[in-house]
């Protein structure tokens, strides 16, 4: 990597090493991020994580792209529209990756997250929501509760995003904000314009995370509505009986 900050080398992180020192920077690049799923979300995630050359990205998804993916999935168009049977999405985001920044170590896992698959995560820093199911969402917030892992969640239906970075024992967890939800079993709608917003907010606050920058707005709840052009920040408090994050072990889940 071409980055000896305060002499005249030109390298690909020359514009923001002008908003990193090169200490952050070198955080980042030592970083170890945990994208779970590589869909609308999680490809947008990944892709702005390795330009910021971060150090690792640890990568799962069950699925194989479909046409109905590309009004958001980019990375995947070339491979659908071939007319061959895809590889599975997070092993294309692993060769994509590797094609726009070899310096990132890359590590693509086909399947769910689930309470069993999680420990492939254990090496990670930050934890990040790309996901589309809330069983799977609250597997993921358990995940990061129980090994207190810093999660940024990101959520999008039609013209409306959610983003949270939760600290676990530090901020309400997504149990505590959101209570007991399950999967409604519909599709959302998703706008890939709307994806790639609340993907790129999540992107950055990860690099805010390994950076180690401190931040007002953890453990506060931002809803967008982009279709009014509004943005609700809310402000959720621990709750004492959450059986993930709770006090009382004996409520955990
Ligand atoms: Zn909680």
């Amino acid at each position: 990597m071409r980055m000896r900050v305060g002499e005249a080398v030109m390298g690909r992180y020359d514009r923001q090493l002008i908003e990193f020192s090169a200490e952050e920077q070198e955080s980042i690049r030592r970083s170890n991020i945990g994208v779970v799923g590589c869909g609308g979300l999680g490809t947008y995630v990944s892709t702005a994580l390795a330009l910021a050359g971060v150090g690792k990205l640890v990568m799962i998804d069950p699925d194989v792209p479909e046409e109905s993916n590309l009004n958001r999935q980019f990375v995947y168009c070339k491979h659908v529209l071939s007319g061959k049977k895809p590889k599975p999405k997070a092993e294309l985001m692993k060769e994509w990756i590797g094609s726009m920044n070899p310096e990132v170590e890359t590590e693509a896992h086909v399947g769910r997250f689930t309470d069993e698959s999680a420990h492939i995560f254990d090496g990670c820093d930050v934890m990040v929501d790309c996901l589309d199911s809330v069983s799977s969402r609250m597997t993921l917030n358990r995940y990061a509760v129980k090994t207190g892992k810093p999660l940024v969640h990101g959520a999008i239906d039609g013209f409306t995003g959610q983003l949270c970075t939760i600290i676990p024992r530090k901020t309400p967890c997504l149990r505590c904000m959101l209570g007991d939800l399950s999967d409604s079993g519909k599709t959302p709608a998703s706008i890939g314009s709307v994806a790639m917003t609340i993907g790129s907010l999540e992107s950055t606050e990860v690099l805010k995370l390994v950076a180690g920058r401190e931040d007002a707005s953890r453990g506060r709840f931002f809803s967008y509505d982009f279709a009014d052009g509004r943005v609700t920040p809310v402000d959720f408090q621990i709750d004492p009986d959450c059986p993930v994050c709770g006090p009382s072990p004996e409520h955990r889940i």
